[in-house]
């Protein structure tokens, strides 16, 4: 790293301090996760105690970069306090100029606090709410995820153990974006119906509309049910909890309807969050299968809790999600506010979501006649193809994928199908 990048990444740390300090209606999400670290922002409560500063010790620790106070000390507008090296402003206007004319673009529009002043004075080109989108609310951070949880597990030691049953991300380590999902009409309405209820919680609640948040996914396997809870999770800014019903009426059977409760209390602790329940089909198919009784309690005890949890009460959207629905009796049917089709993609989603998955690499392939020729695959069957095709076009030295690769893709996934439905008796 040059030098004057290094003086560049030290400046935008103390102008950043000092507007910060003299703007209270700024806050934690303002800062860059740069600057989150060195002001020792509190991620749990999402907490900054003013005034922050810019000392030699801390940028050295975030930033890697020795005696800053030694490499800024060239410029007017910075003044040192000798004792614990902090660097503060002299005249901040001047100083933001300077900083700006002096290749510090870049960095401003990466960063809220500097384009919020910078803006304000009327610099071209610089946007604060552009900036503020360019950096993860602190509260999409696993950073801030891993610290509630830390915490909720030392005040109940008992939530460790619904820990053991639940994958927990936040939205920041969910790779799915909605952008990259072909959705029906009605699917893309649930998704601003939900919006416009979170958005509007308060409103909701004090004219006690409940009846909202509790969503059951229907459809074939890869239609895109787990997807799109993963990309509600990115789109709603809430963590995301997936839990597999078979997995927990498996392990210890006197512990389950225990264990349901405590899945469901986590929830409500991490809110506002998204709870997803896959394979709940499995609701029903364990009431037949049950002789002592223990696997009736944990279905009403679920039954139970899912009356209990509330989007608009408690921040918690319920997302259930099945390939079985006709398993599925009244009882478990009625809890759920709305029921979304994932049906089969029809031609034109198929050509669609091949264009989506294809759209990164370099092919000549007739999507028209591509999306014809695959009636009956699902989503997943044309990832699966798709993937089949690249690795054939790698394993010949090429990385254009050609119609010869794609019928390979496609051989592919009919023989899986086929495999699947042989009888071997
Ligand atoms: P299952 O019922 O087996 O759990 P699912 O319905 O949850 O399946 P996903 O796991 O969400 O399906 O999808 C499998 C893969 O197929 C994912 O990689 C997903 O991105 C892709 N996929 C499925 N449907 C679509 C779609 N409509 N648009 C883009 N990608 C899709």
């Amino acid at each position: 790293m040059s030098g004057e990048s290094e003086v560049q990444r030290i400046m935008e740390i103390v102008l950043t301090a000092e507007i910060f300090n003299q703007y209270q209606q700024l806050d934690i999400n303002d800062l860059t996760p740069t600057c989150r670290e060195i002001f020792r922002s509190d991620v749990t409560t999402l907490d900054v105690k003013r005034p922050v500063s810019a000392s030699d010790g801390r940028i050295k620790a975030s930033l890697g970069i020795a005696d800053a106070h030694k490499k800024v000390s060239a410029n007017p507008f910075v003044s040192v306090e000798e004792f614990g090296q902090r660097m503060k402003i002299t005249a901040l206007e001047p100083a933001a100029q300077r900083f700006l004319s002096e290749g510090g673009i870049s960095l401003t529009r990466q960063n809220p606090v500097l384009a919020f002043y910078l803006e304000k004075l009327g610099s071209e080109n610089i946007s604060y709410k552009s900036a503020r989108e360019a950096n993860l609310p602190c509260q999409d951070t696993k950073a801030h995820l891993d610290a509630r949880l830390s915490r909720l597990i030392g005040e109940d030691e008992k939530l460790r153990n619904a820990l053991d049953l639940v994958i927990i991300n936040a939205p920041e380590e969910v790779e799915q974006d909605i952008g990259d999902l072909v959705c029906t009409e009605e699917q893309l309405a649930i998704v601003r119906k939900i919006q416009h209820s979170i958005e509007h919680r308060d409103f909701l609640h004090r004219h006690r509309i409940y009846e909202i948040g509790k969503l059951l996914f229907v459809g074939p396997p890869g239609t895109g049910k787990t997807s799109m809870a993963l990309a509600l999770s990115r789109t709603m800014h809430m963590p995301i909890l997936e839990v597999r019903l078979s997995m927990i009426t498996s392990q210890y059977l006197g512990e389950t309807s225990k264990n349901i409760d405590r899945i469901f209390e986590l929830a409500k602790k991490l809110s506002p969050a998204i709870l997803f329940i896959d394979e709940f089909d499995f609701v029903a198919k364990s009431r037949t299968a049950d002789d002592h009784g223990a696997m009736k309690r944990a279905v009403n005890s679920l039954l139970k809790n899912i009356d209990k949890i509330n989007l608009i009460k408690n921040g918690v959207l319920l997302i259930g999600a099945t390939n079985h629905p006709q398993l599925l009796d009244d009882a478990a049917w009625r809890r759920f506010d709305e029921v979304i089709e994932f049906a089969l993609p029809d031609e034109e989603m198929r050509r669609n979501i091949l264009k989506t998955i294809t759209s990164s690499l370099h092919c000549s392939i007739d999507y028209q006649a591509l999306a014809k020729q695959t009636e009956g695959f699902s989503g997943a069957d044309l990832r699966m193809m798709i993937k089949e095709a690249i690795l054939s076009a790698l394993m010949d030295k090429r990385q254009t994928i050609g119609p010869a690769d794609i019928k390979k893709g496609i051989e592919m996934v009919r023989n899986r199908e086929a495999i699947r439905h042989q009888n071997w008796i």
